[in-house]
Formats: C-alpha cells, sequence, structure tokens
C-alpha cells in the first residue's frame, strides 16, 4: 500500500475526473467518486484497452453509416 502524498496531476477533465501519479510511482485514475490505483505496467495496459475499445466504437459508427449510405449494395457484393 502507497505511503507516499507527492501527488502530481498528470491530466484531468472537468467535471470528469483526473490522473495522478504518486512519488512511488503509483497511478491513480480518479472518476466521479470513485478512483482506481493501479502500478506503470497496469497503467499502460488499461491505457491500450481503452484506445481499443475507442477504435471499435469508432468502427462501428462507419460501419453504421456505411449500411445507410445510398448504395449500400456496393459494399455486400
Ligand atoms: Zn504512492
Amino acid at each position: 500500500m502507497c505511503t507516499e502524498d507527492k501527488h502530481q496531476t498528470l491530466a484531468s477533465s472537468a467535471g470528469l475526473g483526473s490522473i495522478s501519479v504518486c512519488g512511488c510511482g503509483t497511478l491513480s485514475l480518479h472518476v466521479g467518486g470513485v478512483s482506481v490505483r493501479m502500478d506503470l505496467t497496469a497503467f499502460v495496459q488499461t491505457a491500450e484497452m481503452f484506445r481499443i475499445a475507442v477504435a471499435h466504437l469508432e468502427a462501428q459508427a462507419r460501419n453504421l453509416q456505411a449500411s445507410t449510405a445510398k448504395l449500400p449494395s456496393m459494399l455486400t457484393q
């Protein structure tokens, strides 16, 4: 468990939360009333997981746009 109290804010989003790093290297994700603490490896994996999720959402949005386009037959042949 972390005993350091030197926290540096790395990023923040008004009305959402922030990400800070402790003197011991523990990263903290604060969203709403929830704080999740993790080591650097877990943090990087989490960031990558978010990136992949966003990419999937963007792909789904593109597919949705494509399926409602005027010439869907061009995409299904
Ligand atoms: Zn710490």
